[in-house]
């Protein structure tokens, strides 16, 4: 069993915040996970209004 994982020290844009649209980069991250469908998700914290979201 080995897990590819690229590591990139660069801050990526992931998206942006569902509440006020500040832009979302890897650096926010706070949580990654992956669903069933082999989808990566992340769980950020905006810089802006501090909530945990899901950078759309
Ligand atoms: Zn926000």
């Amino acid at each position: 069993m080995s897990t590819q994982k690229s590591i990139n020290q660069n801050a990526t844009r992931l998206g942006v915040c569902p509440h006020c649209q500040t832009t979302i980069a890897s650096v926010d991250i706070l949580i990654e996970y992956e669903t069933g469908d082999g989808q990566p998700k992340v769980w950020t914290e905006c810089p802006c209004c501090h909530e945990v979201v899901h950078p759309e």
